[in-house]
C-alpha cells in the first residue's frame, strides 16, 4: 500500500520552517523572507564552497550542520519555489565532503572532537536531494552514511539494539532508513523501522507517547522508566523527539496504511509538543517534558538549543499529518478543524472538517464536489476506544466496520454537501509506567494524558480504572476533572493545559 501525504507539502526531510510555513500559509511576506535567507546565506559561501560558520562547526559537527543547511535549502526550493536554493544545496554538499567522516559511526566510535556529530542522520536529506535532482552523487553519498551494520541490519532482524543509544538522533536516523526504502526499495529498511517502532512503543514510551529519559533508550523490562520518574526531570526531548516521531509515523502510515501509526502520532501530538510552553523569542524554548512528581514546566537554560530549530519545524508540519491520499480515496488521520483539497478521477474535491476535538469526542466532515463521485473516506478508529465508534452519513447511522486500530472505510457515491459524522466515545483508563511498577499510573481520557494539578500522590483503590463515576467533569471548564478525596478534591487536566502550575503526571495507586 502506498499513501501520499495530502496537503501541498510532499516531502519529509528535517524542514526549513520558513519555507514550510510559506507552503502552509502562502503569505507573500514569508516567501520574501525565504528568498532573503537563501540569498543572505549564499553570499557567505567562499569561492571554494566552504560554508561552515566556524572551524569548530566543520571539525566537531560537520555532518550535523550540513544536515540542517541541506534540508533548509531543499525545502526553500521545493516548498517556496526559490530555485537558486538548489544550487546553494549542491555547493554546501560539495564544500562539506572533505570534512565529513568516511562512514556513519556511533558516538562511541567517533573521533574525540566529533562525539556529538550525527553522520547517521545524513541519508534522509541526501536522498531528498537525489529525489529532487536525480543526481547520482547524492544517492551514492546517502548510501555511504546508512548505518547498516550496527543499527538497521540488527533492527531488521528484530534485535533490539536501542538501549543506550542517543534517542532523538537515532529516531531521526530511522527516517533515513525510511527514505532508503523509498529510493533503494530494499525491504530490510522497512523491516528495521517497523520493528524499531514496536520496540519504542512497547518498551520505551511514557503514557504521553514520549520516550527515552535523559535522551537515552533504556534496557527494557528492568523498570527503568519507573525509576526515571524520581531520578531526572528530563523525560522526553519534546520538540526534536516529536518532530522525528511524526516523520517516522508518516513514513509508516504511507508504507502500510495501518492506523496504529496514526494512533502513535496523535498520542505524541496532544501529550507532548502541544504541551510545550511558547518559545520566548530570545532563544529560550521548551525542551524536556518532565514527569517527575510535583514539578513545573520550564525552559532550557541555554539559548538556541536544537529544540529551538525543531519547534517551528514540527509546527509547520502539523497540517501534513492530518490527511493522506490513496488511489481510491482519502484518509482522515487527525480530528482537527481543517480542510483538504484533492482530485477524485480528475474532479476537484474538498473535505471540510469541523470539530472541537479533543474537547468533544466527535467530528463532522463535509464533502464539496463539482459532480457526484465514487470514492472512499477512510477514518482512523483509535486503539484507545473502549466502546464502539459510531459513524453516520447525513445523520443516518451506518454499519461500516470500525474496529479500533484500523481505518474504517466509508465507500459510496459522494455528493456535494454530504456529511460524515464521527463519534469516538472517550473513556478513562489507567496506564502503568512499566511492568515493574504496575501501581504507578497515568490517568488517560481518550487520547489525552491527564495530570494532577496538585502534588498528591495517592489515589484510593482501583476506583478510577473500574468505575469512572469516581471522576466528575468540573462545571464550566472543559477537560477539567475532579476526583473526590479527603479533604477536598483533586483536579486533573490535560498536560497541554498546564502553564505555571505544579503538576504530577504519575500517581501511586494503592492496591485495592
Ligand atoms: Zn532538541
Amino acid at each position: 500500500m502506498t499513501l501520499r501525504v495530502s496537503a501541498r507539502a510532499k516531502s519529509w526531510g528535517r524542514s526549513f520552517p520558513v519555507a514550510r510555513f510559506y507552503n502552509a500559509t502562502e503569505n507573500p511576506a514569508t516567501l520574501a523572507k525565504v528568498q532573503r535567507l537563501v540569498n543572505g546565506f549564499a553570499a557567505t559561501i567562499d569561492s571554494d564552497d566552504y560554508w561552515y560558520p566556524s572551524l569548530k562547526a566543520s571539525t566537531a559537527c560537520a555532518a550535523y550542520t550540513l544536515d540542517k543547511i541541506l534540508v533548509g535549502m531543499l525545502d526553500a526550493c521545493q516548498f517556496a519555489g526559490v530555485r537558486p536554493a538548489l544550487d546553494v544545496a549542491r555547493r554546501c554538499v560539495k564544500g562539506s565532503i572533505r570534512y565529513l567522516p568516511p562512514r556513519a559511526y556511533e558516538r562511541f566510535e567517533a573521533p574525540k572532537q566529533a562525539i556529538y556529530d550525527e553522520p547517521y542522520t545524513l541519508p534522509e536529506n541526501l536522498f531528498y536531494a537525489f529525489e529532487m535532482t536525480q543526481e547520482q552523487e547524492f544517492r551514492e553519498l546517502a548510501k555511504k552514511y546508512l548505518m547498516d551494520r550496527t543499527y538497521f541490519d540488527p533492527l531488521s532482524h528484530g534485535e533490539n539494539v536501542l538501549p543506550g543509544l542517543h534517542a532523538y538522533s537515532h529516531v531521526n536516523s530511522l527516517c533515513s532508513a525510511a527514505r532508503a526504502y523509498l529510493v533503494l526499495g530494499q525491504t530490510k529498511y522497512f523491516e528495521a523501522i517497523r520493528n524499531a517502532w514496536d520496540m519504542i512503543e512497547n518498551t520505551q514510551s511514557f503514557a504521553s507517547g514520549g520516550w527515552a529519559p535523559n535522551e537515552e533508550f533504556v534496557v527494557p523490562n528492568k523498570g527503568l522508566l519507573g525509576e526515571s520518574l524520581t531520578k531526572t526531570h528530563a523525560h522526553f526531548e519534546t520538540p526534536c523527539g516529536s518532530y522525528a516521531h511524526f516523520k517516522l509515523a508518516r513514513y509508516l502510515l504511507r508504507f502500510t496504511g495501518e492506523a496504529r501509526y496514526g494512533d502513535g502520532l496523535e498520542r505524541v501530538l496532544y501529550n507532548t509538543i502541544l504541551g510545550a510552553i511558547d518559545p520566548q523569542g530570545d532563544g529560550h524554548v521548551f525542551y524536556y517534558s518532565d514527569y517527575h512528581p510535583s514539578t513545573q514546566k520550564a525552559y532550557m537554560p541555554d539559548k538556541w538549543p536544537c529544540c529551538s530549530g525543531t519547534t517551528p519545524q514540527v509546527v509547520a508540519d502539523y497540517a501534513i499529518s492530518t490527511y493522506l491520499r490513496s488511489e481510491d480515496g482519502i484518509f482522515v488521520n487527525l480530528f482537527t478543524p481543517s480542510e483538504v483539497s484533492w482530485k477524485v478521477q480528475g474532479v476537484p474535491a474538498k473535505l471540510i472538517q469541523t470539530t472541537t476535538y479533543p474537547e468533544s469526542d466527535s467530528s463532522e466532515l463535509r464533502v464539496e464536489l463539482a459532480t457526484p463521485c465514487e470514492f472512499t473516506i477512510y477514518v482512523r478508529i483509535p486503539g484507545w476506544l473502549r466502546s464502539p465508534a459510531q459513524l453516520a452519513v447525513n445523520g443516518q447511522a451506518i454499519s461500516a466496520a470500525a474496529e479500533p486500530r484500523t481505518f474504517a472505510a466509508i465507500h459510496r457515491r459522494w455528493q456535494t454537501n454530504d456529511t460524515l459524522q464521527i463519534h469516538l466515545p472517550f473513556s478513562f483508563r489507567l496506564q502503568p509506567i512499566d511492568d515493574q511498577h504496575p501501581n504507578t499510573v497515568a490517568l488517560m481520557w481518550g487520547p489525552l494524558m491527564l495530570v494532577a494539578l496538585d502534588p498528591l500522590l495517592e489515589l484510593p483503590g482501583k476506583s478510577i480504572a473500574t468505575s469512572p463515576e469516581g471522576i466528575t467533569a468540573a462545571a464550566n471548564s472543559p477537560l477539567t476533572f475532579e476526583v473526590a478525596r479527603a479533604p477536598g478534591k483533586l483536579l486533573f487536566v490535560p498536560f497541554y493545559r498546564v502553564r505555571d502550575e505544579v503538576y504530577t503526571t504519575y500517581i501511586q495507586q494503592k492496591p485495592a
